[in-house]
């Protein structure tokens, strides 16, 4: 059985796990970060959540930010990268983190280096999934104001177009267009694909085949996060 609370049923893990979810638009990162994190019992900090959150308070990131996120271009390195440090430098982040949507361009990438100092990432999970995929899944997806997502053949809610956490309304996301989307995954090929070459060398890397049900995936990306985390177990950090 796979709960929702730290570490059970398993072998030791590494404590304080720093862990990097990559993958193109919808293969389903936010959904098995957000899983594995609270199964870890550590923060999900995810890039387009924080500043989705930006756009809404209307901070000064979320302004410079939105017009990017529309577009399904990359919002500039230098508004994420700061706003990303921050939230890692926060208290609950010191356990351990796993990271959806950042760092996305190898300039990302440095500024968490510097960040993390000696102490590297630990695993880096691919999700791997075949763009035509990508894109049907993306049309049918549908979330709250809250960030709970649903889709609306795959991962229907109880009673349609409504929340089945909070019963707020769902929505599409604005830049879950297919044109958008299309442009998401091309800037995805270009900018983002390259940072498996910048961490062969330093990180662990782990593919995922991202095809089939959620609860099929998330039980690969489990046993390649525990594979590597237990046999980290005894590292000094
Ligand atoms: P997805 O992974 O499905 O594309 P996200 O919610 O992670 O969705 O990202 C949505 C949008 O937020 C991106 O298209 C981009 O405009 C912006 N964004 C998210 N993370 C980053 C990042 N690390 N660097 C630059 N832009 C980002």
């Amino acid at each position: 059985m796979l709960h929702g609370h730290a570490c059970v049923d398993t072998g030791r893990v590494q404590p304080s796990p720093h862990i990097l979810f990559l993958g193109p638009p919808a293969s389903g990162k936010g959904t098995h970060a957000k899983r594995l994190a609270r199964e870890l019992g550590v923060p999900h900090v995810a890039a387009g959540d924080l500043l989705r959150q930006a756009v809404t308070l209307g901070t000064e990131a979320g302004v410079r930010a939105g017009a990017y996120m529309q577009a399904g271009t990359l919002v500039p390195d230098g508004v994420v990268a700061r706003l990303l440090v921050e939230r890692l430098r926060a208290h609950d982040a010191q356990r351990g983190f796993v990271l959806d949507g950042f760092p996305r361009t190898v300039e990302q990438a440095k500024v968490l280096e510097e960040h993390l100092g000696r102490r590297c990432l630990d695993v880096i999970l691919v999700l791997d999934v075949d763009a035509q995929e990508l894109v049907e899944r993306v049309a049918g997806r549908r979330s709250c104001p809250q960030g709970h997502v649903f889709h609306i053949t795959h991962n229907p809610p109880r009673v349609a177009d409504v929340c089945d956490y909070d019963g707020e309304r769902l929505v599409q996301r604005p830049d879950d267009t297919e044109a958008v989307v299309r442009q998401r995954l091309a800037v995805y090929e270009q900018q983002t694909s390259p940072l498996a070459g910048f961490y062969e060398r330093s990180c662990r890397i782990e593919m995922i085949d991202a095809a089939g049900t959620p609860d099929e995936v998330y039980a690969r990306v489990r046993s390649a996060a525990y594979r590597v985390l237990e046999e980290h177990a005894d590292d000094p950090r």
